[in-house]
């Protein structure tokens, strides 16, 4: 993948860009049964890039159908595992080839720096839907250990159809992690794909249909949440919803799912992840620099984002000057320009929320130590400088609530158990880190840290081979990894009496 086009190139091409933007739909794209559709809009000036089809409960019907129908006549989960493999791999293959038109629906969709949407976004859907590929012809299933006078065979089988309802902070990605191993177990899915970034997922459902994908097996249906999200989390032929968003919202789907047919529901919810920084920490440079890439990347509207700096009293001062440094080498831009390392903030109503949680911390008694304003607001865009709130107490709302913008938290304690008693106190449990000198600190703070991923000297390192995803309001379920398989597949047992 190219990363040298300028960035005149990439706003020529943004010019010309006329991405689709109907329902996708048994193999074909058309309209929505209302005829409806709504803006999307550029949070990189404020421009309306495409009137998308506003899906809504009739369309998710037609959608549901399809795929109920090209799951049972076993036209995919009945093709031999390696044939399914071929489909996946060619997708990833296209996905890649693709990869500059996908990545420029991506920032232009959700703003976010088109280096980034390249590599971590695309790079990372094509990666993930080749993993998952390469696995479906190496699971094998299980026999029971029985006596002579029965063999009893455990196997897995598809759930179904698939409801995938996903955020727009990792459009392309989040949706593969879902997607490729639902398709690879043999299921059929229906995607909605956020109303703020629906563009990528309409690409990728015509990359998997030119892949071999049959028709109705894949359906995106962009839409409203109020509308196509909650007709999908409430339809009765649904067997499954996975889904990736906040933790307000996840509520919801479990709510749909107890009125409706008590469909299983995996959440990947939000996270006020803790980066904690004992009084031994080995790499003051290091670490700030971690630090202020864990919470300004992808101007922190990253559920992992680590939000909270919680930092022993001791080195606090020597951390702060050191994050505020990096956090200088930030430039703040047009997401089409390569130069620019933060892009904008997704929409208008999330930049009003950001900037209302900075002028929150600073009534609750929290310093301004950098930024704290929007920025080139005359582009028309929703861009904010790198924040760092200092002085912050973890009672205070910005340390508890996903602020979901570039504004870091400021958090002193005194020795080990205080650091890890204020880590853990958060409703959320997605990610931590630690950061010592000493291998017995780490090991015992990494265990007490109640988080699904706790980083050791580092922070968002991250493969497809490692299971994503919480503890506590963060929800249940894991995205990636072999595990995350069984989250698309049901035991079946079947009993043969040999006596
Ligand atoms: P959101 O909850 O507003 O929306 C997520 C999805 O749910 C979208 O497709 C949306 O259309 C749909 N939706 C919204 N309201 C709905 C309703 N009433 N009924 C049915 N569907 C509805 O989240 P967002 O703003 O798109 O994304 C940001 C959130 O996602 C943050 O909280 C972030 O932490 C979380 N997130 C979590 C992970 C993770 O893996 N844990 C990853 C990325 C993002």
């Amino acid at each position: 993948m190219t990363q040298t086009l300028s960035a005149e190139t990439w706003v020529a091409r943004a010019g010309a860009a006329r991405p689709e933007t109907r329902l996708f739909i048994d193999g074909r794209f058309r309209a929505a049964v209302s005829g409806e559709t709504f803006d999307d809009v550029s949070p990189r000036d404020g421009s309306v890039l495409a009137r998308v089809a506003a899906g809504d409960a009739q369309d998710v019907e037609m959608a549901v159908a399809a795929a109920r129908r090209a799951f049972d006549d076993g036209r995919w989960r009945d093709l031999a595992p390696r044939a399914r493999k071929r489909v996946l791999l060619r997708l990833a293959d296209l996905v890649r080839e693709h990869a500059e038109e996908l990545a420029l629906l991506e920032t232009l969709d959700v703003g976010k720096p088109i280096g980034e949407s390249l590599r971590a976004d695309v790079g990372g859907a094509a990666g993930t839907i080749q993993w998952y590929a390469e696995a479906v012809d190496k699971s094998y299933d299980e026999i029971a250990p029985t006596g002579p006078e029965a063999l009893a065979l455990v196997t897995r089988e598809p759930l179904g159809v698939v409801g995938a309802v996903v955020p727009w902070n990792y459009a392309l990605l989040i949706a593969s992690w879902k997607i490729a191993p639902a398709l690879a177990m043999g299921n059929s899915v229906v995607l909605k794909p956020a109303e703020q970034s629906p563009l990528s997922a309409l690409l990728l459902a015509r990359l998997a249909s030119e892949a071999g994908l049959p028709d109705g097996v894949l359906n995106v249906v962009p839409g409203m949440g109020e509308t196509a999200g909650a007709a999908l989390g409430r339809h009765p032929d649904v067997d499954k919803i996975a889904f990736t968003g906040s933790a307000a919202v996840s509520r919801l789907f479990l709510g749909y799912s107890a009125e409706s047919n008590g469909k299983s529901v995996s959440i990947e919810a939000g996270g006020k992840s803790p980066q904690v920084v004992l009084a031994d920490v080995a790499d003051i440079a290091a670490t700030a620099s971690a630090v202020a890439w864990g919470i300004f990347y992808n101007a922190g509207q990253t559920c992992n984002a680590g939000s909270r700096l919680i930092v022993d009293e001791s080195v606090k001062d020597e951390l702060l000057d050191a994050v505020i440094k990096v956090a200088h080498h930030f430039r703040v831009g047009d997401p089409l320009d390569p130069a620019t390392t933060m892009g904008a903030i997704v929409d208008g109503v999330q930049l009003d929320r950001v900037l209302g949680y900075i002028a929150l911390g600073q009534r609750e008694g929290a310093g301004v130590a950098l930024g704290g304003a929007r920025v080139l607001e005359q582009t028309g865009g929703y861009f904010v400088q790198p924040t760092v709130l200092d002085g912050v107490d973890n009672a205070m709302r910005v340390a508890q609530e996903e602020i979901f913008g570039p504004v870091l938290s400021t958090i002193t304690f005194r020795g080990e158990d205080e650091g890890v008693r204020l880590a853990n106190d958060t409703r959320y449990g997605l990610a931590a880190s630690v950061w010592t000198r000493d291998v017995k600190t780490a090991h015992r703070v990494a265990r007490r840290l109640r988080a699904g991923t706790v980083w050791v000297n580092t922070f968002d390192a991250s493969d497809v081979m490692t299971p994503f995803g919480g503890f506590k309001d963060t929800g249940a379920g894991r995205d990636k990894s072999l595990h995350a398989l069984d989250a698309y597949c049901a035991l079946k047992t079947t009993w043969f009496d040999l006596s």
